[in-house]
């Protein structure tokens, strides 16, 4: 097999544009290779094959050189391991983010920062939050406990600013509902119970404000009207005259939240 092909037919080089620092890069005998370094408080040092590329696990305090001397000694496993991963890397198409990338936040773009003050303050409880346009999350996490954080950190955000935007146009709508929760709902914005409990879903973080209220309005609007008639639709476009324009906008962030995979 020829080193040209199967150069061609590897994951994806790490997203460098978005990458804080460089990446170190290893020198083997046939191959010049990008990886990541994900250095933590483990022992030992530990090779893994992510969706984007080789990653490198190791000890705090390891030399570099001889963590280079480790991915060296390991040529034959990167090979066939990079090789595989090519043909097979993230099959679902699952949303893996990782440290650099973007998350859509309150309709802005907002990047996944690694924080190193953040801790760990009990096992399996890791800490992130958002701030002055980043999502600050935890140092040297892998990709699956990194989009955990992300939708701990959005669901929060979600029960601090939907029951305020619900409390606002309540409001000016001259309503009282009973409740509101943050749900975990895919493919449904909200819903609002017989009781006048409202139930809004954390991912709709990801849309613009006026998109937010745009759905708060909507299910404030089922409190006068259980249904979908002419005349609820008359109530919503009083309170948000561009509920048109809000509702494509949402369509677009579910296929959006579709096409990452954050369902799966
Ligand atoms: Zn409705």
């Amino acid at each position: 097999m020829g080193r040209g092909a199967t150069q061609k037919d590897r994951p994806p080089a790490f997203r460098s544009s978005l990458a804080a620092n460089p990446l170190p890069v290893v020198t083997l005998k046939k191959d010049m290779i990008e990886y990541k370094l994900v250095r933590s408080n483990r022992k030992t040092i530990a090779l893994h094959i992510t969706a984007k590329g080789l990653e490198v696990r190791a000890p705090l305090f390891m030399p570099a050189r001889e963590i280079e001397r480790f991915v060296k000694s390991k040529e034959n496993w990167i090979d066939k391991h990079l090789d595989g991963a090519a043909q097979n890397s993230n099959p679902a198409g699952r949303f893996l983010p990782g440290y650099g990338d973007e998350v859509s936040f309150r309709g802005r773009k907002c990047r996944i920062v690694g924080s190193p003050g953040m801790g760990v303050s009990k096992p399996g409880y890791v800490k992130g939050r958002y701030e002055d346009g980043m999502l600050l999350i935890t140092e040297g996490l892998e990709q699956d406990s990194i989009r955990f954080v992300l939708s701990c950190i959005l669901k929060r955000e979600a029960g601090k600013h939907i029951p305020q935007r619900v409390r606002h146009c309540a409001a000016l709508m001259g309503l009282r509902p009973d409740g509101v929760k943050i749900t975990s709902a895919f493919g449904r914005w909200g819903s609002c119970s017989a009781k006048k409990r409202l139930n809004f879903a954390w991912m709709l973080m990801m849309a613009d404000d006026e998109t937010i209220d745009s759905v708060v309005i909507h299910e404030l609007s089922h409190m006068i009207h259980m249904n979908h008639s002419p005349d609820f639709y008359k109530t919503v476009r009083a309170y948000c005259p561009a509920y048109d324009a809000q509702r494509k906008k949402l369509k677009e962030l579910g296929r959006q939240i579709a096409r990452e995979g954050w369902k799966r």
